[in-house]
């Protein structure tokens, strides 16, 4: 049977997470990532990386917990393994603050976080501006880092095109 062919736009995260994720699903595949830019220079480069949903109005609140549970899921075992460091992916924790009450104190997304919890008034005291905040752990990629640990199975890099062979591509992940 011919080896299947398969091209990916896109070197950002959607693009190189996309092709791994298929290196896995189709056995023996050659995947070739046609792209303009790649790491350093996406945007995906520039982010903070950090792992907290947005509410998307048209797609109903159990899918949007489902994504955002597998996302979890699967950079939280990358985090607790040998790669970690490699692929830029740790727990951090911190406040999310507000200066009006939102809508919902507590998010759909509050049991799939760590620790989830209200703020209290002393943490509050800390930022007068604001009147309500919520403490937990999620987890960060640092997003060049985490570009450049997708990019490790490529064998061979050429602009525009970047081709990953399915032999080694994902190698290393924690799946
Ligand atoms: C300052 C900042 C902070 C952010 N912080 C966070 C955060 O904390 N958490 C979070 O989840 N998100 C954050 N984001 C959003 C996040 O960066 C984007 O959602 C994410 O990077 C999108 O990834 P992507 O792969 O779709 O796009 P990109 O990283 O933009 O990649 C697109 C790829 O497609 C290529 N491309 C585009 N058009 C063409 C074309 N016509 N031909 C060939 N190649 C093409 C580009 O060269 C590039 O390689 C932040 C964004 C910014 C700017």
């Amino acid at each position: 049977m011919d080896t299947a062919r398969i091209a990916v736009v896109g070197a950002g995260v959607i693009g190189l997470s996309t092709a791994v994720c298929i290196s896995k699903l189709v056995p023996g595949c050659s995947i070739t990532i046609i792209s303009d830019k790649f790491t350093p220079d996406t945007t995906s480069d520039v982010a903070a990386g950090m792992l907290i949903p947005h509410i998307y109005p048209d797609t109903p609140i159990h899918t949007l917990k489902r994504w955002f549970k597998d996302t979890f899921d699967h950079l939280y075992a990358i985090a607790c393994s040998a790669e970690a460091a490699d692929a830029g992916v740790h727990l951090v924790s911190g406040w999310q603050i507000f200066q009006s009450i939102p809508a919902e104190e507590v998010p759909f997304w509050a049991d799939v976080v760590l620790g989830f919890r209200k703020m209290t008034e002393a943490e509050l005291k800390k930022f007068p501006q604001h009147v309500f905040g919520q403490a937990f752990t999620t987890l960060k990629c640092e997003t060049s880092a985490y570009l450049s640990w997708l990019e490790k199975s490529p064998v061979k890099t050429q602009a525009p095109a970047q081709v990953l062979n399915n032999s080694t591509a994902g190698k290393g992940k924690s799946e």
